[in-house]
């Protein structure tokens, strides 16, 4: 990192920039749009060589959304929506990316994105009132506003495991698969982490691998995701009404369509809770499941119910009773750590050759030149494919780091945790925002509907800010104190921090241990922007200099 405050020297930027936006998938490329749409100029710098962020790199076997494909799409234009349409029930990553490709296209964004450049450093030049930001490649651009569209889910955590350079395998990471396809055909191959992204690719690796080693370190809850093709006629049922779909996912929790029960796991009998589990099973997919009652995120019995039945499910789809046992989760409640949805996972230990390997019962002890190691034994492995996460939510602003008013950087800034006003600006880092920062509901969301808001929101404090012949907006100390605040209190009430998660930072030794999304709900958070909005953008400060 550079070490003084202004990375980029020059002046200006030649071009006038209004707008800088870091990253170009779904929010980078909304951004755009809008900005366009206000008549301001904005240019996205991307990292990677094409559009399209976590579906641009998540190209591993059986890569998939875990939001239904009708609703994990962009609402703001309705002919867009009713002229797209999608195959299957779950989109793939490779439908997700050909969808981001087709709105790239059909907006004529791409003109204002610049590939294979990766923002590397950002400072706040209070002279000019301008962000001035380098890039790997040593290009300098300046522009009065600053948006990080980095993703909550992009910068791979540093795996921990010893003796990695010594593997003389193929390595893998999911988040950054080869684009080429990868053949495991008789191969022998480890796969350490068992999140959303291992049990993903696990069964999809065993069709073609002669071998595979799952390394477990925490069981996790995985629920069917019962993908299929979309029925003939049934997208065009949703395409009629999907004006008004759209408006209840804005106004829901999580941003899907529909409602939590409004009645508590423990006010029914025994039989009607698992009816309505199994319901929720063969056809919730995740957020039914979660919404099947309404304490389940907040009483430890209540939860202890929908953690039992998925247990028995679990027991009922591996033949052996040992590996069943080691697989059935119960160090975290159901829903404390993002909860996976499968196709064919469990059962994916019933077949020859395929083993887990508990490392609760036998730690890793690392990569060996031939295969992986616990203390226990060596296992042999040709490949090793690491689904071991991502240093969530803060990682890729804390990669740039930006550093803002008087010199101070994000990370001193986030020392002891992220604070940043409604997830959306930090205190001390003028005109700089986060589309899905740590303090909205982002990760606990349907990630698109939460961007849209965001984007909607920033560009139009951008715009209300230029009516008012304000050049500098920033978020208030006191009101982003307030904020953070009220997140752990609502996290405080749930059972989410009972779980060591990447939620709460627990998978990256020495991040401090905050809870990182607002528990509260999409629906609230939305009442809460649309009261900002309303009056006149209280907790911020809008300035000429
Ligand atoms: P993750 O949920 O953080 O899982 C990482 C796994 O690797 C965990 O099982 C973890 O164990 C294990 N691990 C990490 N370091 C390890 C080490 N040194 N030794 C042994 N095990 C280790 O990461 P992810 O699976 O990539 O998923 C991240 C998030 O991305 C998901 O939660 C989800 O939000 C999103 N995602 C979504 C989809 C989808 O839409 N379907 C798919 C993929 C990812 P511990 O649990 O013990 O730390």
């Amino acid at each position: 990192m550079p070490s003084s405050p202004h990375p980029a020297t020059s002046p200006a930027s030649p071009d006038g920039l209004d707008v800088l936006v870091v990253g170009a998938g779904f929010a980078g490329l909304y951004l755009l749009h809008r900005l366009r749409g206000l008549g301001l100029r904005a240019l996205a710098l991307e990292a990677g060589s094409g559009i399209g962020g976590t579906w641009y790199w998540n190209r591993y076997p059986g890569a998939r959304c875990d939001v239904e494909s009708m609703d994990y799409s962009y609402s703001f234009d309705p002919a867009l929506e009713q002229e797209w349409s999608w195959t299957r029930r779950y989109p793939g990553q490779a439908e997700i990316l050909d969808y981001i490709e087709h709105v790239a296209d059909r907006f004529d964004l791409r003109r204002d994105v610049r590939t294979d450049t990766r923002a590397t450093a950002a400072a706040w030049d209070g002279a000019d009132r301008v962000w001035r930001v380098c890039t790997g490649g040593g290009d300098a651009f300046a522009a009065r506003y600053l948006v990080m569209a980095t993703g909550c889910l992009s910068v791979p955590k540093a795996p921990g495991i010893d003796g990695l350079e010594r593997f003389q395998g193929r390595v893998f990471h999911t988040g950054r698969w080869p684009h080429e396809e990868v053949d495991f055909t008789g191969r022998r191959v480890a796969v350490i982490g068992t999140g959303s992204s291992g049990i993903q690719a696990v069964p999809v690796i065993a069709e073609a691998a002669a071998e595979v080693t799952v390394f477990q370190r925490t069981a996790n809850f995985s629920l069917p995701a019962n993908d299929r093709p979309l029925a003939p006629g049934e997208q065009d049922a949703v395409k009629r009404r999907y004006r008004e779909r759209r408006a209840q996912a804005r106004r829901s929790p999580t941003g899907i369509p529909g409602r939590k029960a409004d009645r508590s796991a423990l006010d029914v009998s025994e039989e009607e809770r698992t009816a309505t589990y199994r319901e929720a099973w063969e056809h919730g997919g995740l957020f039914g499941m979660l919404r099947s009652y309404n304490d389940l995120t907040t009483d430890a019995d209540a939860n202890a119910t929908a953690a039992d039945f998925i247990r028995a499910r679990i027991a009922e789809a591996v033949d052996d009773p040992a590996t069943a046992e080691a697989l059935a989760p119960r160090s975290h409640p159901f829903g404390t750590k993002r909860p996976c949805i499968d196709s064919g996972y469990f059962g994916t230990f019933n077949r020859d050759g395929v083993r887990l390997v508990d490392l609760r019962a036998e730690p890793l002890a690392g990569a060996a030149p031939g295969g992986v190691a616990t203390a226990r034994r060596e296992y042999p492995a040709d490949d090793l494919v690491l689904a071991t996460g991502y240093d969530a939510m803060t990682g890729a602003l804390t990669a740039v780091d930006p550093c803002g008013r008087g010199g101070l950087r994000l990370r001193e800034a986030w020392a002891e945790g992220p604070a940043a006003h409604l997830g959306l600006a930090v205190a001390g880092f003028p005109n700089m925002f986060t589309v899905t920062g740590p303090g909205s509901p982002s990760v606990l969301s349907n990630m698109v509907v939460s961007i849209e808001q965001h984007v909607e929101w920033i560009t139009g404090l951008i715009a209300s800010a230029r009516e008012r012949g304000a050049e500098v907006v920033e978020a208030d100390p006191e009101a982003q104190r307030r904020w953070v605040a009220h997140v752990q209190e609502v996290a405080g009430a749930t059972l989410f921090p009972r779980a060591a998660s990447w939620y709460m930072g627990a998978n990256v030794p020495g991040k401090p241990r905050v809870f990182m999304p607002y528990p509260g709900g999409v629906d609230v958070y939305r009442d809460v922007l649309e009261q900002v909005e309303a009056s006149g953008y209280e907790g911020f400060r809008l300035s000429r200099a």
